[in-house]
C-alpha cells in the first residue's frame, strides 16, 4: 500500500492518532503542567457555530488533564500549534519534503496541497526544523575515519565582492563546513562564516572525536590536524590525486557525494536563500541524508523521525523572506 493512502494522510481523527502514537509513547503529556498518562479524552466536542459551519466543526485530538484540569492537542507545545492547517496536511507535507531527495519548494508544495504559498512556507521553515537533530555524539568515536570539506553557496548579499569580477571568487558566497562519519554514515553541516583555520579548527574539535582519523583535501587550514587527533591524511586534489592509490582509504569522496545532491537540491528547488536560513536547508540535507535507505531508512521510517523532532520546536518568526 502507498503511504500516501494511508489514513493519516486524509483522517483528520487518523492523523491525530497518529502523531499521538509517534510524540506520546507513554500516554498523552500535559503541555500544562507537564503531567504524563492522567489526561482523558474529551469526545464530540465541536466548535462554535459559524455560516459556513452552522453545526460547528469536530475538535479532534482534544483531551483534558485530571491534574491541572486544562485542555489540550497534541499540536500544544509542538510546530504543528501556530498554524490552523489540518494535521493531515501536515502529514502530508512532511512526507513530500522526507521523500523528496532533493527536496521541494515552498512553491511546489503550495501548489500540491491546494495551500497559500505564505501557509506553505511557513510548513517547509517548519518541517525544517523537525529535522534539525539535536546533540550527535562526537564523530569517529573508536578511531573512525572522520572525512571533512567545504563547499560555496549562492551569494552573502551581507557581503561585498571587493574588487571581484561578477562571478569571480568566494568571498561573496555562503561558505558550509560538512563532516561525514564513514563509520555511522552521517552527515554534519555547519555554516561558517569564513575558512579560517581559526574557525574550522575548533569546530573540528567540538564534533569530532580525538581518536579519530580526519580525512580532507590539502587545503592549508586543514594542516598540522594530526597533533588534534590520532591520525590526519589528505588527497591533493591539485595534483589530480583524489583517491591515494597505495592507500585507498584516502579520500574525501563521501563527503563530495553529500555535496553533489546538496547542490544540485539547493540550485533546482531553492534559489534563494538567505544567510539567515541557510542553516536549516543544511539541516534538512544532513536529515535525509542521515536518514536515508542505504543507513536502513525507508520513507515512511523518516517521516516518522520527522515527526518525532516535532515536539518542542516551535518557531516564532513569522513573515516570509521574500
Ligand atoms: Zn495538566
Amino acid at each position: 500500500m502507498s503511504v500516501l493512502s494511508a489514513p493519516y494522510m486524509h483522517d483528520e481523527a487518523a492523523a491525530f492518532a497518529h502523531v499521538e502514537a509517534m510524540l506520546w509513547a507513554d500516554g498523552p503529556v500535559c503541555p500544562h503542567c507537564g503531567v504524563v498518562d492522567r489526561a482523558y479524552r474529551l469526545e464530540g466536542v465541536r466548535t462554535k457555530p459559524s455560516k459556513k459551519n452552522p453545526e460547528g466543526k469536530e475538535r479532534h485530538g482534544l483531551w483534558k488533564c485530571r491534574e491541572c484540569r486544562k485542555q489540550f492537542t497534541v499540536r500544544k507545545g509542538t510546530i504543528f500549534e501556530e498554524s490552523h492547517l489540518p494535521l493531515h496536511l501536515w502529514l502530508q507535507a512532511i512526507h513530500l519534503m522526507v521523500s523528496s531527495k532533493k527536496g521541494i519548494s515552498s512553491h511546489q508544495l503550495h501548489r500540491v496541497l491546494g495551500i497559500t504559498y505564505k501557509s506553505a512556507w511557513f510548513l517547509t521553515h517548519r518541517i525544517r526544523e523537525c529535522m534539525r537533530s539535536g546533540e550527535f555524539a562526537p564523530m569517529g568515536g573508536n578511531g573512525g575515519a572522520v572525512e571533512v570539506d567545504e563547499t560555496f553557496i549562492g551569494n552573502d548579499r551581507t557581503k561585498k565582492p571587493h574588487g571581484e569580477k561578477k562571478g569571480r571568487g568566494y568571498a561573496h558566497k555562503h561558505k558550509m563546513l560538512t563532516l561525514v562519519d564513514r563509520t555511522t554514515g552521517c552527515a554534519k553541516s555547519i555554516i561558517v562564516d569564513d575558512l579560517k583555520k581559526s574557525t574550522l579548527i575548533p569546530i573540528l574539535r567540538e564534533n569530532i572525536a580525538a581518536e579519530a582519523v580526519i580525512y580532507t583535501d590539502e587545503a592549508g587550514q586543514y594542516q598540522k590536524l594530526a597533533d588534534d587527533f590520532a591520525g590526519h591524511d589528505f588527497t591533493r586534489h591539485g595534483a589530480g590525486e583524489y583517491v591515494r592509490r597505495e592507500a585507498p582509504e584516502v579520500h574525501t569522496n563521501t563527503v563530495e557525494g553529500f555535496y553533489s545532491i546538496f547542490k544540485r537540491g539547493m540550485k533546482g528547488v531553492y534559489q534563494h536563500c538567505g544567510k539567515q536560513h541557510l542553516h536549516r536547508y543544511a539541516a534538512e540535507f544532513d536529515f535525509r541524508y542521515n536518514n536515508r535507505e542505504a543507513n536502513g531508512v525507508d520513507d515512511v521510517e523518516r517521516g516518522k523521525v520527522a515527526l518525532v523532532g516535532a515536539a518542542g520546536k516551535r518557531l516564532t518568526y513569522h513573515q516570509p523572506n521574500q
